[in-house]
């Protein structure tokens, strides 16, 4: 089958003991049946520690919410002592994502981790294409995937070619004739316009909307309120940061259009795009404003908290998910005007 992914993937190396904000921390880790029934297995003392330290088919975190076999060293003792083979599922893949559409997969590097996040934010986006083994999936809609395929590069292609403005707006324009031509069933691809009328936004709403999420760190809701509270004093987005906006748009299409094969549902996750970009932009405006300067480094460790507050929780996918077209904030017109300054 053909695997598909962006090219700056190939780059990527976890840091392990380097990484600032481990993925062994923090997180609930299930193991997958094939390696719990491995891990069941092993005897000896190492076997002993493993049947110590899984409940319920999750490795037992301790009272700091680390991992019990990551180690003082902030090293894999399951890596050391059995060997990376026998990592569990989620371990192996960890940060990255696939998903499948018949004889087609894709994949990449999930934000959530700051090593991606450095390589999403300082590479120029390319999609790398190689031949893999078959793995078993459920079919697709193969007409809706192809016209999909089609509409997601056209979308990325405008995220890197328009004008800031035009890129993000046309973007919107675009998506909400694109569902509508999908809903009732004509697969073409619309013109990139601009023709939605701006309405003022609600900068405070959107960012106050983000922090009642369900929290994932707990320092997120007070970080995010008191983000909203500098809502006056950091308009107009800083012209360095658009390149590294559009780039995270991008991400977000690459990853969650496609999705749209299994739902005919394309327009929320196309303001999902929009919606992190801007997001973070804010946030790194934000940052700029607290402390005077912000690092490329300060604004891959903003980009990866926001990923894993909003994108690494199904539930708060869905809240979002539902808001794009329940919450007045998240309107078209209203989005639309984020994107006007
Ligand atoms: S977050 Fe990324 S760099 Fe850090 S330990 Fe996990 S995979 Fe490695």
């Amino acid at each position: 089958m053909i695997f598909r992914y962006p090219s700056y993937c190939d780059k990527f190396r976890c840091t392990a003991d380097k990484c600032s904000d481990n993925c062994c921390i923090g997180w609930e880790i299930d193991i997958d049946s094939g390696t719990l029934a491995y891990y069941q297995g092993i005897s000896g003392t190492f076997g002993k520690r493993l049947k110590e330290n899984i409940a319920d088919g999750c490795f037992v975190l301790d009272e700091n919410e680390r991992c019990p076999f990551l180690n003082s060293r902030n090293l894999c003792d399951i890596f050391t002592e059995l060997g990376e083979e026998h990592l569990c599922r989620i371990c192996t893949d960890h940060p990255r994502y696939f998903e499948w559409f018949g004889d087609v997969k894709e994949g990449g590097a999930g934000l959530c981790c700051e090593e991606a996040a450095r390589l999403i934010l300082s590479n120029d986006f390319a999609i790398a294409e190689k031949t893999v083994p078959d793995e078993d999936c459920d079919e697709c809609d193969e007409e809706l995937f192809s016209f999909l395929v089609s509409a997601r590069s056209a979308i990325i292609s405008h995220l890197q070619t328009d004008s800031f403005t035009e890129a993000f707006c046309g973007m919107l324009d675009f998506a909400e004739e694109l569902q509508y031509r999908i809903d009732n069933g004509e697969y073409s691809l619309p013109e990139f316009r601009q023709v939605t009328e701006p309405k003022t936004p609600d900068i405070q709403g959107i960012i106050r909307f983000l922090a009642e999420l369900e929290p994932i760190d707990e320092n997120w809701k007070p970080y995010a309120e008191r983000c909203a509270a500098m809502a006056d004093e950091v308009t107009g987005e800083v012209p360095e940061h658009k390149p590294y906006m559009r780039k995270l748009a991008i991400y977000f299409i690459f990853r969650y259009f496609l999705k749209g094969t299994f739902d005919g549902e394309i327009l929320s996750r196309v303001k999902l795009a929009a919606v992190s970009a801007w997001a973070i932009g804010y946030f790194w405006r934000c940052g700029l404003h607290e402390k005077g300067a912000l690092t490329f480094e300060d604004m891959a460790q903003t980009a990866k908290n926001f990923s894993k507050e909003v994108e690494y929780s199904e539930e708060n996918l869905d809240t979002l998910a539902d808001a794009f077209y329940d919450e007045e904030i998240f309107s078209t017109e209203r989005l639309t005007a984020l994107f006007k300054n």
